[in-house]
């Protein structure tokens, strides 16, 4: 087994294609601890979560990606966020029964795909995709067609290592401006891939897999990046979010409850507001915003 989640990037030396290989199986068994999906849910989650990985990996810049399934199906809505540290979370929420043998638009319905692109300077920006792939990543791969014009393929893979949800993926995208001259190497390179078995994915050090795959070919293999579960809320974007609600609807929220309780979907945090803590909101004293409760 691998210690830890970690992605890693590489090259063909003789090819115009870059890899990107992620194990993610930590990650995910954190992202699912506090929710009892059903097993397609959980599957697509993971699915999602590595495709997630692998596109914030390709981002130049810091900043995050959100990549959201939602649609009129009993999977109401699927989300997983990222940013350029890897630190990753997602959620699902339900409206109706999921069948065991539910597949991709059994589960959503009529929907489709949002990919947001959140630069930490700069404008935002918003990509929807029809869902029209049978799979996650047959739709991620037409995003890539229309967006960036850059042949790319993902191999995304969820199942079980040593009894416990296991996730990885790779990617491989055709280096831009280069693309016609590279167009068979890329098929060929995009063959090997394929042959990818899960269980490598998840167990195997990722020099090994790479070998594995390419050893006809010269690979170079970057400093992994560690991958982690870790949700961006806090009590101050609790305190910022109750601060956008009108005043009455708030006091309405208190006399109802006593106090205001605010959960966080994506980790199960919670944040605990007294009429105290409110009142210091509207004066502007937040010396104890920091306060986790
Ligand atoms: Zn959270």
């Amino acid at each position: 087994m691998s210690n830890h989640d970690q992605l890693h990037r590489y090259l063909f030396e003789n090819y115009a294609v870059r890899g990107e290989l992620v194990t993610i199986s930590e990650t995910y068994q954190q992202m699912l601890a506090n929710h009892d999906y059903p097993a397609p849910v959980q599957t697509l989650l993971g699915e999602m979560l590595v495709a997630t990985s692998l596109l914030t990996a390709t981002l130049k810049f810091e900043g995050d990606i959100t990549v959201q399934l939602q649609g009129d199906g009993p999977l109401k809505l699927a989300v997983i966020n990222g940013n350029n540290q890897q630190e990753m979370r997602g959620v699902a929420r339900l409206q109706g029964e999921i069948a065991d043998d539910s597949t991709l638009h059994q589960m959503i319905g009529n929907g489709v795909m949002v990919i947001t692109i959140t630069p930490a300077e700069g404008e935002r920006y918003q990509g929807i995709v029809a869902l029209e792939g049978a799979t996650l990543a047959a739709c991620l791969e037409n995003y890539f067609q229309q967006s960036e014009q850059l042949p790319t393929r993902l191999f995304i893979r969820t199942g079980e290592a040593a009894d416990k949800p296991a996730a990885g993926g790779m990617l491989l995208q055709v280096l831009p401006a280069q693309d016609d001259k590279n167009a068979d190497d890329f098929d060929h390179l995009v063959q090997l891939t394929h042959t990818i078995k899960s269980e490598e994915l998840f167990t195997l050090p990722a020099n090994e897999v790479l070998y594995r795959l390419y050893h006809q070919e010269e690979v170079t293999l970057y400093e992994p990046q560690p991958v982690v579960f870790r949700c961006s809320c806090s009590r101050q974007r609790c305190a910022d979010a109750l601060l956008t609600l009108p005043a009455d609807e708030v006091a309405e929220m208190l006399e109802q409850d006593g106090n205001i309780d605010m959960n966080c979907d994506y980790c199960g945090s919670h944040y605990l507001f007294t009429p105290t803590d409110v009142a210091a909101l509207y004066t502007g004293n937040t010396d104890e915003s920091d306060r986790l409760h």
